[in-house]
């Protein structure tokens, strides 16, 4: 089950919504993590946020962090000065804080037996297909094996021009890569306010937001921050990714011991909420916005098999038509030459050929190489109804 799939009319409440969540995103900013004053990391709140994470676990939901405070954490460690520092400063502190924040996440939630895998990603891991399918695939992995992902962008080797620059973003784009249908922002404001709180009295919190207009986006403003590099701005334009992904979010203050507890027991926040499941919006996306590069004509078995919703195996697909990379996306043909759908292939065209027709234990002799049992994955197939 995810949000989108639960009806409306039991979600009311954020602690309906962030149960019902299957797979949740939790982005959190360096002003929490890291103390501004002394650039200690805040040990006690970060036990509190891993017993929320267990708590979630337990609850059966796989739970994603993105956890800012590398720069943070590396520039009290290299004694750099606070303010403004050369990108290469920066870079230099992000390699020595990281590996801090790293083993602070993993005594935090080993206490509760929980294995940490910490995975660094630049701008090119989510926009280039091929590595954005690896990345989807080997978070899916690691959840299957009940580790908890800690993801923070791979600040030493990502310069200004393939940067995501702020973690909001990165989480958008982690809640999208893996088809998660709740990311959490823990910020230090509690959610999106018509205008700024801190300079106009009339400003006042919005609870549910259900698409970002032209409005919404003005009420983002400036970016406020001290220590992190997100502001409102970069909140809203999370929003915009996670909605088109089918995921909702939610903007809750970090300021408290527990803040998932927290938002569970009412706290102020904003909630963005998504009008489809990560699945359909997968769908409309390969089936709608990606040329495709070639053709899979497939037997009656496969045309049997896609129709109830399974993956396309090689032994299913007869002829490989076109030129193409892995990740592609290509129509599948029915063997009475009706397209049934289209989808991402696991193959380049060459390969594709190769194993066509056979079974995939045999994929390894074929190629030399152990690559997916798929031709296409269920996930990354949109199949016309
Ligand atoms: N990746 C940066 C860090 O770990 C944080 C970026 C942000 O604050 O949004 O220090």
């Amino acid at each position: 089950m995810t949000i989108a799939e639960t009806p409306h009319s039991k979600l009311v409440t954020s602690a309906a919504r962030l149960r019902a969540a299957g797979r949740i995103v939790i982005k959190i900013g360096s002003a929490l993590l890291v103390d501004p004053e002394s650039g200690k990391l805040r040990r006690h709140w970060l036990e509190g946020v891993a017993a929320d994470v267990a708590m979630a676990r337990a609850r059966g939901q796989d739970v994603i962090i993105v956890s800012s405070g590398a720069i943070a954490l590396g520039c009290r460690h290299l004694n750099l000065p606070k303010g403004v520092l050369k990108l290469e400063e920066k870079q230099a502190a992000a390699a020595v804080g990281q590996i801090r924040l790293s083993h602070a996440w993993q005594e935090v939630l080993g206490a509760h037996g929980i294995s940490t895998a910490q995975v660094l990603l630049t701008l090119d891991d989510t926009e280039n297909r091929r590595r954005y399918l690896n990345g989807r695939s080997t978070m899916g992995t690691l959840l299957k094996l009940g580790a908890v992902p800690v993801i923070n962008e791979n600040d030493t080797v990502a310069t200004s021009e393939i940067r995501y620059g702020d973690n909001d973003r990165l989480a958008a784009r982690v809640a999208e890569l893996a088809s998660a249908d709740c990311l959490v922002l823990l910020s230090d404001i509690d959610g999106l306010y018509t205008a700024n709180p801190s300079t106009d009295p009339t400003a006042r919190r919005l609870d549910t937001v259900t698409g970002i207009t032209a409005q919404i986006e003005a009420m983002a403003g400036d970016p406020v921050s001290g220590v992190g590099s997100g502001g409102m701005r970069t909140k809203v334009a999370a929003a915009r990714v996670a909605l088109a992904a089918g995921c909702s979010m939610v903007i809750g203050s970090g300021h408290v011991e527990r803040p998932i507890s927290a938002l569970e027991a009412g706290a102020n926040c904003t909630w963005f909420l998504a009008d489809r499941s990560p699945r359909q919006a997968r769908k409309l996306w390969i089936g709608g916005s990606l040329g495709p590069k070639g053709r899979l004509i497939v037997d009656e078995g496969a045309a049997k098999a896609l129709a109830k919703g399974k993956s396309l195996l090689p032994a299913g697909v007869r002829a490989v038509e076109g030129e193409f990379s892995r990740g592609d996306a290509v129509v599948v043909v029915g063997p009475d030459g009706k397209a049934l759908g289209r989808g991402l292939i696991a193959y380049a065209s060459e390969d594709a050929r190769a194993i066509a027709g056979h079974k995939s234990g045999e994929i390894e002799n074929i190629l030399g190489y152990r690559g997916r049992d798929e031709m296409i994955h269920r996930d990354d197939l949109a199949t016309d109804d």
